[in-house]
């Protein structure tokens, strides 16, 4: 039957939810490394798909995707592909990185419009299948990507600077961007714009889960960070399920937020009212152990101390100060800075485009 979904071993009638498994790569010890699949399918509307931690650690998105795969089918009115882990590798062994050639996954994704010719690595083969998968087995209307950030990080959501230029017009990156931004607002958790437009692709954030679907596919997706990694808040997950679940419920996947998820979210607000993006600092000019004067979540202003960097015998080397506004997202992991090290990431006071020309 033609509306019959299917993914991988998985295959969902209508009406029904079904669970598989979708080859990723051989494995030289025998067998194959599978990515767990869920399929809801609720009949011909919006295909959503959530994929979670592709970062190995990044463990609070697992539990939302096992959450996610216990709704009612009843509730799914479109379609709906859950990938509990894209990194089964890095899950196994609790670290960010898969262990084919210790590489982030979440910078490996297919990039369309490069002229790239170099072979590709396990990593990036196993990035393109799901890639293809999300862009012509099953073809996604939206992406969610659930992470988490640093340590003790606040839960936010990040949106993509959307491109132009060699890969599409200026009208048509207003166009997304727009869409973007009414599926991050249906989401409900704080805004953070991602990096400035010139460090977007340095940092190869188009080759991300969430950046690829957006600036190679086209498609509204984004970046759910949701909490902080190895451990599984029981608030972080709640608010998390219930962001996924406006998300989807906005784009008529769902009918509507279930009354058990939406009693359960604690809420996150925003702790400044204007718009924000990522920075990854202030930094530490001298290398110490990291004493910190705010908590994440706190709003800072401009020349506010953050940080004292100090000896092990406590002493205080330097005092490390914000210059800009903004708010805390998370402490950097581990107590200590070397030199020219951020001791936290911030969301900072933005003045930047949404939408770029990217470079030829
Ligand atoms: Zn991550």
């Amino acid at each position: 039957m033609s509306d019959t979904l299917k993914l991988g071993s998985a295959t969902a009638a209508v009406g029904d939810r079904a669970t598989g498994w979708l080859r990723a790569t051989g494995l030289p010890t025998g067998g194959e490394e599978r990515l767990p699949v869920i399929l809801f399918n609720g009949g011909e509307g919006p295909t959503a798909w959530v994929t979670a931690t592709v970062h190995g650690d990044e463990v609070v998105g697992l539990a939302v995707a096992q959450e996610l795969a216990g709704l009612d089918p009843e509730t799914v009115t479109g379609r709906l592909v859950v990938v509990p882990t894209l990194n089964p590798a890095g899950l196994r062994r609790r670290e960010r990185v898969s262990y084919y050639d210790d590489e982030d996954p979440n910078r490996k994704f297919p990039d369309p419009f490069s002229d790239r010719t170099a072979p590709l690595s396990t990593q990036e083969r196993v990035a393109e299948q799901v890639y293809e998968a999300f862009t012509e087995t099953v073809r996604a209307d939206l992406l969610l990507d659930l992470h988490t950030a640093g340590a003790g990080a606040v839960p936010f959501t990040i949106r993509d600077r959307v491109l132009y230029g060699k890969t599409r017009t200026e009208d048509d990156a207003r166009l997304l961007a727009g869409e973007t931004a009414a599926l991050a607002d249906a989401v409900n958790l704080p805004v953070v714009t991602e990096y400035p437009a010139d460090q977007y692709t340095d940092r190869t954030l188009h080759r991300s889960t969430a950046g690829a679907a957006l600036n190679g596919a086209g498609l509204p997706a984004l970046t759910l960070e949701l909490g902080e990694a190895d451990h599984i808040r029981p608030d972080h997950r709640a608010a998390g399920l219930a962001a996924v679940c406006r998300g989807l419920a906005a784009a008529d996947v769902l009918r509507a937020v279930p009354d058990g998820v939406a009693a359960a979210d604690p809420g996150v607000d925003a702790p400044v009212d204007y718009p924000v993006r990522r920075f990854e600092g202030p930094r530490a000019k001298a290398a110490g152990v990291v004493r910190h004067r705010v908590e994440p979540g706190d709003r800072v202003e401009s020349g506010q101390p953050v940080a004292a960097v100090t000896s092990p015998h406590g002493e205080v080397i330097e005092t490390v100060t914000s210059d800009r506004d903004g708010y805390v997202l998370a402490h950097r992991e581990g107590a200590l800075a070397y030199e020219n090290q951020p001791v936290c990431s911030m969301a900072v006071r933005d003045e930047g485009a949404l939408v770029a020309q990217r470079e030829q």
